[in-house]
This record gives structure tokens, C-alpha cells and sequence, in this order.
């Protein structure tokens, strides 16, 4: 035969064993069929390789190890893959199992063969236990995401469709069940993403009865005698249908259709049914020529029977993401049970059955409703519809599915989902948002790597943390996902809250004291609901930052006083400060006002205002005393008495470096030089600086300039001006 005598160099070949050189003609005669270009000595030459490269390997049922590629093989070939999959299907354990290099194979088979294999491979060295029960979903996406070349996929999953059928040959029933379980939360839904529903059908299955033997046992026997007991009725019913797209000409195959254990179980499990209750376990298939019959047959059918409402699906003008279109409906069959019937062509129940494996060559228009994902499938259509046949398809087609994410892992195999161009950041708080917070740095493979790396398809990342650590407002620069970035603002903004709380709080306290009062809980209560805030804390971030104003502060304890529901701090010091004038030559018992337009203070020249209210102090150069003398009233000089108590407001302008603290180290200061703070207002704030106005009380002139020489003296505060 002529594939013995390929290999070069080699005097003497081994004939292949009877066994395998039957099995291979057999597969031979079945590409001929669907590909007869093919060149069919790449089948033994790769036959070849692989068998001497498994060499004495055995499989757990004891057969000769090459008796699995050979299968998987067989499985490839009947979903009519190219040459290049059927290749690398043989080889598919090569690299993983036996000393063959990826070198090796690409010298004998070239570079599209060692692709696929490594895929395979790469495949086959995920670990997808942790995936179980809790990410599955993302591990399907990550196989997806890695696999980039469809056929990888198609040879994975005949790789495990094979491993499934001899499932029974592996001894621990831990094991099995292992298998079983990854088959059914990965595998299965892989082949159905690929529209491989056979195969789909197949893994769920003999899963299913690994995992839940005594369910599938129970849900098997139940269905034999449903099927056993109607065959009667399933014959008329076939024969029913038939006539009906007889009557009207249309060419169609109807079918009775098994439904397997596993889709029933599943349907039990969703709609928490019983099995008696279940109203599809009957269910017809007709197949038509096009599309125009499936609707046609579909009118017939709704004339002909009583309809099941709301069981109408029309997935020909809506095809599923896998590619997969039908019409479902159900009806009342003749001995009033509900029966499901699909409609689809031939073209179709070929997609159903094979999906994107399958050999496509009727052109139905594909509606434009879709998704992403069925945008994947769409273009797939496309290549279908124009490539000659499904080896063009095949080599053409490369998986453009989650390609804008990237898929990384955590020191545990969790697996983490984002977007692409997502950080090292981006992961930490993708984690858990207080490893974000301390996040300082991160191990990537096993390399130290700043926290702005982006991250790469696999890579497995080691978050390292430090309490010293806090997020600062350039971090969001360098995240791309909503999680980090709003993590960290919230915490930039909390730690501001902090501060202004604290600051609030130091303003109250000493307003409260000024004014020699302490407020009970009722007065708490009172404060709260005066403001519309429901705790204190909410009420010092908003006097600290300056949202209550004083005025609306004094006011309020004003009305507490009167209403009597402040308690007196100490009996008969109600008082602490008043506003006693100590301004030399005034008489006594006239009421004094410092003016709010210059803030006059003790040691500065005055003239006072006097009108019936009282006499108003002014700055002796204030603009005020002009307009006052012009509208004919009295103005005279003062000049200030030697003791000073009260304490005067005074508005400083001041820029503060942005960065936390800043806020409690002004109000420290002016705490420590017995100056209080009576309002503050941020004005303006950069990244770099934030600007303020600040109303502070100062017993005198020279009190005023050490606390403007103590706050320039403070690194962080960068400008102090009296306004
Ligand atoms: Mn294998």
C-alpha cells in the first residue's frame, strides 16, 4: 500500500496490524465520500507517529493506547473536519503523553498540525476542579477565549466524547464522577456553544447516569413505558402528519422523537415538575425542503389541532446563538395529550445535529436580530455559504468570541474574568475590593510587575499587599474596569469624609462651648431632624464641609434655648463668652456690633457707627464709614480697653495641599492656638490643592498673626491671606 513506504531514511516499515488497517480503510472510504481531494496518506502517516509513539501504552481498559486517537479520529471524520483536524486529532495525546516534541511533529506535519495539537494540549494542562459549581460558565468562555482555532474545539471535544464512552473502564468511581461532572458543567455546554448537539446529547448522558444512576435508571424505565404504551399512538400521529403535508404537496419526513434522560431530568429540575407532568415527552419532528414549508407546514398543523397556548416558538426569524433554527410548537394530539412538534428543513436539522461542524449548503436568509454572540455564528454562516465545503470552512474559521476579554487566575485557579486592557489593579479589585485598597504590587507567573501591567489570557496573578498602602486618585487613571474605578473613588471620598468629620465635630464642640451649652439626646434628636440628616457623624461631614452654615447652627440652638431643651452644662455658667464690649469710652448698656464688612480687631484703629440698635465697629479706613457719615449719621472714634475677652471673626483665604490630612492638621493648628472655627467653605479644588475660605475667631492683632505664621509654617498648606 502506497502510505507504508513514506518515511524517509527508513529501510523497513512495520505493516500496520489487520485490526487498524481495517479500521483506517474504513475511515478512508468515509473522507472519500466528503472530501475526495484529500490527501489520504497524511491519515497514515499520522497513524503511524502516533503508534509508534505510543508505543506499549495502555488505556485504563487495557486496549493498546492508540486505539483512543484512532477513535477520535472516527468521531472527527463523522463531523466531516478537513484533513488538518483528522491529523491532528491522531496526534491529539502526542505531546502530553509520550516524548514527542512539538518539533517533532512540526518537521513531519508541518505548522498548522503542531497549532492545533498545542492547543489540544494546552487545553488538556487547564484545570478546571476549581472551576466546578462555582465558574463554570467562565472556564467555557476561557476554552473559547484560548482555543482560537475552532477546530481545537471540535478535536477537545471528540477527544472527551471518546473518553466518555469508556468512562466505565476507569476503576475509582471518584474518578469517573470527577470526569463526569467537569463533562457535564464544561464539555457539554462547549459542544453546544459549537452547535455539536449530538455529541451535546451523548456526554449529557452517559454523564448523567454516572453522577445520578438511580434517576437515570428511574427516569429510563418511565420513558420506555411511555414509548413502549404509545407506539400505537406515535405511529398514527406520524401518519397523521404525513398526510397533512401530503394534502398539500409539500415533500416532508416526520419523525417521532426520543427525548433522552438527562434533558428530562433537567426540564424536571427548572419547572419543578414531576414526570407525569411533563407535557413534551411525545414529541415529532418534520423535516421540509425550505423555508416557506416550515411555515406552511406550521399553518397546516395549527388548523388541523387544538393549540397549546404559549408554546409557539419561532427560532427560524430568531436562531439561537449556536446557529440552531426551528419551529416549535405544541398541540393537542387525538387522545387529548400535549404533543411538541418541530419544524425545520433538512439544512437546518443538519446545523442541529452538527452545527458548525456541520456541511452547509442551503442558504436560508438569517435574520439580522442579534447578539454578539450570534454575530460569531453569523459570520461562520457566512464562510459556510461561501467557502466550496466544510474543509475551506474549517481552515478559515478561527474563534473571534471573547476576544476583547482576558481570562487570569488566582494563586487558588480561580479564574477571573475582564476586559481587555485591564490591569494588575483591575484584578485586585476584581478580587475583593479591600485587596484593591492595599494592593502595592503583584507577582504575574511568578515576576514581580507594577500594578499598571496589563494582563494577558492565563496569566496567574499574585496580589501583594501593604496596610501602608491607601488608593490615591492617580489609580484611576490606570484601571479600565467600573468596579475599581468607583472602589476607589469611594474610598478617596470616605477618607475626605473623615477628615471633614472630624473637623465638623471640632467646630461644634467649640460652638457649643463659646456658647457654654451641651446638648442632650433630645436636643441630638431635635439637631438631626432640624437638618434632615439621620446621624451625627452625617452632621459633622456636612459642618465640616461647610454645607450647614454657622448661622443656621446659631439659629438652631437658639430656638433649643428657648424651647428649654438644651441642658445646662454647669448650672449657673450658662455662658461661657459674651459679647461684652471691652471698647474704652462708651458708657454702659450699649449694645456693640463688630462689622462683618472688615472685621475690625483689637489693636487695629476703629471708629464705630452709632444708630439705635447699638454702635457698629469699623476699621478706621472701612469704605462703610463714608457712606454712614453721608447719610447723616454718627460717627465717632474709638479706641479698645486693655482687657480683651471676646473674640472677633476674621476670614482667612487659604490653599491646602490636597492630599489626606491636610484638613485635621489647619484645625489641629487652630485648635492648638485657641482659635476656633466658625465657618468653612472649599472653593476650589485641583488635583494638587484645594482653596478654601475659613471664618476663625482671634482675641487680638498679634493673636491673628501667630496663627497666620503657625499655618504658613505647616508644609502642607501652601497659601494664608487675611481677606
Ligand atoms: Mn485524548
Amino acid at each position: 500500500m502506497h502510505h507504508l513506504s513514506y518515511t524517509e531514511g527508513q529501510v523497513t516499515k512495520m505493516p500496520i496490524e489487520k485490526t487498524y488497517a481495517a479500521q483506517l480503510l474504513e475511515i478512508e472510504k468515509k473522507i472519500q465520500l466528503y472530501y475526495p481531494q484529500a490527501d489520504i496518506s497524511l491519515l497514515y502517516r499520522a497513524f503511524e507517529f502516533a503508534y509508534e509513539k505510543h508505543a506499549d501504552q495502555k488505556r485504563a481498559s487495557g486496549e493498546p493506547y492508540i486505539t483512543h486517537p484512532l477513535a477520535v479520529v472516527e468521531i472527527l471524520v463523522g463531523l466531516k473536519t478537513d484533513m488538518t483536524s483528522i491529523v491532528a486529532g491522531m496526534l491529539h495525546d502526542v505531546i502530553e503523553d509520550t516524548p514527542a516534541t512539538a518539533e517533532d511533529i512540526r518537521q513531519n506535519f508541518g505548522d498548522e498540525v503542531v497549532t492545533l495539537v498545542q492547543g489540544v494540549t494546552k487545553l488538556a494542562r487547564i484545570d478546571f476542579q476549581s472551576a466546578l459549581n462555582k465558574q463554570a460558565e467562565n472556564f467555557r468562555k476561557f476554552v473559547l477565549a484560548v482555543a482560537n482555532d475552532i477546530r481545537v474545539l471540535l478535536i477537545k471535544v471528540a477527544d472527551r466524547l471518546h473518553n466518555m464512552r469508556t468512562l466505565h473502564h476507569i476503576l475509582l468511581q471518584e474518578n469517573r464522577r470527577r470526569v463526569a461532572a467537569e463533562t457535564l458543567e464544561i464539555y457539554a455546554p462547549l459542544a453546544e456553544r459549537i452547535g455539536l448537539h449530538l455529541i451535546q446529547e451523548e456526554l449529557q448522558d452517559i454523564a448523567f447516569k454516572e453522577l445520578y444512576p438511580d434517576v437515570y435508571a428511574n427516569i429510563k424505565s418511565q420513558l420506555d413505558t411511555v414509548y413502549k404504551s404509545d407506539k400505537k399512538t406515535i405511529h398514527l400521529m406520524i401518519k397523521d402528519l404525513e398526510k397533512i403535508c401530503q394534502k398539500f404537496d409539500i415533500r416532508a419526513e416526520v419523525m417521532g422523537r426520543k427525548k433522552k434522560p438527562y434533558a428530562i431530568w433537567k426540564k424536571m429540575k427548572r419547572k419543578n415538575i414531576s414526570f407525569e407532568q411533563l407535557s413534551d415527552i411525545i414529541a415529532f419532528r418534520i423535516l421540509v425542503d425550505s423555508v416557506a414549508d416550515c411555515y406552511q407546514v406550521l399553518g397546516l398543523i395549527h388548523s388541523e389541532y387544538f393549540v397549546v397556548p404559549n408554546r409557539f416558538k419561532d427560532y427560524i426569524s430568531t436562531p439561537k446563538s449556536n446557529g440552531y433554527q426551528s419551529l416549535h410548537t405544541q398541540v393537542i394530539a387525538p387522545d387529548q395529550r400535549q404533543i411538541e412538534i418541530q419544524i425545520r428543513t433538512f439544512g437546518m436539522q443538519q446545523v442541529a445535529q452538527y452545527g458548525i461542524a456541520s456541511h452547509w449548503q442551503y442558504k436560508q436568509g438569517v435574520s439580522d436580530r442579534q447578539g454578539r454572540q450570534y454575530k460569531w455564528v453569523r459570520s461562520l454562516l457566512e464562510v459556510l455559504d461561501h467557502a466550496s465545503g466544510s474543509v475551506e470552512f474549517l481552515e478559515n474559521t478561527k474563534i473571534e468570541m471573547f476576544q476583547d476579554q482576558v481570562f487570569c487566575f488566582t494563586p487558588h485557579g480561580d479564574l477571573i474574568e475582564l476586559p481587555k486592557g485591564a490591569t494588575v489593579l483591575d484584578f485586585a479589585y476584581a478580587v475583593h475590593s479591600d485587596l484593591g485598597h492595599f494592593c502595592k504590587g503583584a507577582k504575574i507567573n511568578g515576576k514581580l510587575m507594577p500594578l499598571r501591567t496589563e494582563l494577558k489570557n492565563g496569566d496567574q496573578i499574585e496580589i501583594l499587599v501593604s496596610h501602608q498602602q491607601t488608593p490615591s486618585s492617580t489609580w484611576s487613571r490606570f484601571v479600565v474596569t467600573a468596579k475599581a474605578r468607583s472602589s476607589i473613588r469611594r474610598f478617596i471620598r470616605s477618607k475626605r469624609q473623615v477628615q471633614f468629620q472630624g473637623l465638623g465635630q471640632s467646630i461644634f464642640a467649640k460652638l457649643l462651648h463659646n456658647v457654654g451649652l451641651t446638648l442632650d439626646k433630645q436636643g441630638q434628636k431635635n439637631l438631626l431632624a432640624s437638618f434632615r440628616l439621620s446621624s451625627l457623624e452625617d452632621f459633622y461631614g456636612q459642618l465640616g464641609e461647610g454645607e450647614i452654615s454657622l448661622q443656621e447652627l446659631t439659629s438652631f440652638l437658639k430656638n433649643q434655648e428657648v424651647q428649654e431643651k438644651i441642658s445646662s452644662k454647669k448650672g449657673d455658667c450658662k455662658k461661657v463668652s459674651d459679647k461684652k464690649s471691652s471698647l474704652s469710652g462708651l458708657m454702659s448698656g450699649v449694645v456693640v456690633h463688630y462689622a462683618e464688612c472688615c472685621h475690625p480687631l483689637p489693636g487695629e484703629k476703629i471708629m464705630g457707627i452709632f444708630s439705635k440698635k447699638g454702635v457698629t465697629v469699623h476699621l478706621n479706613v472701612c469704605k462703610a464709614l463714608e457712606t454712614a457719615k453721608r447719610n447723616g449719621k454718627n460717627v465717632m472714634e474709638l479706641s479698645w480697653g486693655k482687657r480683651q475677652t471676646s473674640f472677633h471673626i476674621v476670614r482667612l483665604f487659604i490653599t491646602l495641599h490636597n492630599r489626606p490630612g491636610s484638613l485635621g492638621i489647619l484645625s489641629t493648628i487652630l485648635g492648638e492656638r485657641e482659635s476656633n472655627i466658625h465657618n468653612l467653605k472649599i472653593t476650589k479644588r485641583h488635583e494638587e490643592f484645594f482653596d478654601l475660605f475659613i471664618d476663625i475667631s482671634v482675641k487680638s492683632m498679634r493673636h491673628l498673626e501667630t496663627i497666620m505664621a503657625s499655618l504658613r509654617s505647616n508644609k502642607n498648606i501652601n497659601l494664608v491671606e487675611r481677606v
